[in-house]
């Protein structure tokens, strides 16, 4: 049970001290009551207040890491129940699964597809989080044989069976790679949670209903508190209600046999309705879906909603500002603009470099802010075109002084012309529109 505010106060020095940023202990005592502050902020607190404080000081939903090195996976350790509240910290991981009884020539092709699910976006990678080797064989022997194979595969490994002892085979020749165990359940959870506090390695623990859930939870947290926590209702309604009460419980209400990480399945059946109900536990609160798909066209948009959700909502994503080149481009090249917001700028990059023009794109200095956005904030306008060009030498290194602007700011063109002294061609409103404009204009700028 959560302590108030009130209740760790009485445990804090009360010297007011303000060396954790506070005004008082009060103050304190308060924000760490709801999460807001980690109790490491005060130095001053004894051995035995930070004993009693270690439930009201631990982050309402635990941290819990699967795989090693650079497959290392972090999940869970969030804070709030809304992004706009603070922000998402681990991003939901995605697993693919992968069955062992495929035979040797389909598992291998099948770990080479899974292998390739990286992508760019926005200047960054984003790929898929983990390998799901699921024991439809029944074999211990052969998921083991086909754990090893996976615990050389690109991404962090999760293995999924109901049987202790092919649990134990497979986390034996992968234990350096440190596998999420998928199994534990109400029949078997003592044998699944002593191996995996053994291998010092993550559990999921699945119930049939949340009040079931909580209460397996309870038991196996004696044993191992490295604990995931596995959402296996029927329909994915009944799933996200899941998901939401556990995040809610943990969040609000301080529940700590429900205060871990999430677990969702969404194999089999239609891959567009697997990718389209990843997207809803992705977005509330999964904090791993397995998926059974490898097709492309359904992981992107999965990996870019992700990317999108778990990034910091006080600060737009960005590119820095300058002008960067687009193939083989020279000074005779043709010159676009558009901002610095990241989205923009590598949606307008991606058509130019699929005309196959060489060119150059400025991304002007508008703090991350979209074309339009930054029109009507002020910071994408004639002025600060001409003071952006001023400062970047741009005269001197484009002799053909000539700039291709968005569409929707076409009103601009004759302020630059006049500030800058430069030729202003208005090109389409839409980067869709960037290849039809580029080969129709190619030698004009
Ligand atoms: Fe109180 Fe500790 Fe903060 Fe000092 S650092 S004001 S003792 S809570």
């Amino acid at each position: 049970m959560a302590l108030t505010g009130l209740q760790i106060f009485k445990l804090m020095p009360k010297t007011n001290c303000k060396e954790c940023g506070h005004p008082t202990c009060l103050a304190f005592s308060m924000a760490l009551a709801s999460s807001k502050i980690a109790l490491d902020a005060c130095p001053h607190v004894s051995d035995e207040a930070r004993d009693t404080l270690g439930t009201a000081s631990a982050p309402p939903v635990a941290k819990i890491v699967f795989g090693a090195g650079t497959k290392t996976r972090e999940m869970g350790d969030e804070v709030v129940l809304f992004r706009h509240d603070k922000q998402f910290f681990h991003p939901t991981c995605l697993a693919i699964a992968i069955s062992d009884d495929l035979d040797d020539e389909c598992f291998t092709a099948r770990l080479s597809e899974i292998n390739a699910l990286s992508f760019e976006r926005v200047g960054e990678t984003v790929a898929i989080d983990g390998v799901a080797l699921v024991n439809k064989s029944g074999v211990p022997d052969v998921f083991a044989k086909r754990a090893s194979q996976i615990a050389a595969a690109a991404f962090a490994p999760v293995l999924v069976s109901d049987s202790p002892e092919a649990l134990a085979k497979a986390a034996e020749v992968c234990a350096a790679e440190k596998p999420l165990l998928c199994g534990a359940n109400e029949s078997n959870w003592e044998a699944v949670a002593a191996l995996a506090k053994e291998k010092n390695c993550p559990l999921v623990v699945s119930a049939d209903s949340l009040a079931d859930l909580s209460a397996l939870a309870e038991k196996v947290g004696g044993i191992t508190k490295n604990i995931v926590l596995g959402v296996r209702s029927e329909t994915p309604v009944q799933k996200l209600a899941e998901l939401t009460q556990i995040r809610r419980q943990a969040i609000r209400k301080k529940a700590r046999h429900l205060g871990y990480p999430s677990f969702v399945s969404v194999c089999g059946g239609d891959l567009y309705d697997q990718a389209a109900e990843a997207s809803v536990y992705i977005s509330k609160y999964a904090s791993i879906v397995m998926l059974d798909t490898t097709d492309k066209a359904s992981l992107l948009p999965l990996c870019a909603l992700r990317q999108n959700l778990f990034s910091d909502p006080q600060k737009p994503a960005q590119v820095e500002p300058g002008v960067f080149p687009i193939g083989a481009a020279d000074e005779k090249s043709p010159v676009y603009i558009t901002t610095n917001f990241s989205l923009t700028y590598y949606t307008v990059e991606g058509e130019l470099s699929s005309a196959k023009i060489p060119c150059w794109l400025i991304a002007a200095p508008t703090d991350g802010t979209s074309v339009l956005t930054a029109w009507a904030a002020g910071k994408f306008t004639a002025d600060k075109i001409a003071e952006f060009i001023e400062e970047l030498k741009l005269s001197e290194k484009f002799p053909h002084k000539t700039m291709i602007i968005p569409g929707y700011v076409a009103s601009l063109k004759a302020g630059i012309e006049e500030k800058a002294g430069w030729k202003v061609m208005i090109g389409p409103n839409e980067a869709s529109g960037i290849p039809a404009f580029a080969k129709a204009n190619s030698g004009n700028a």
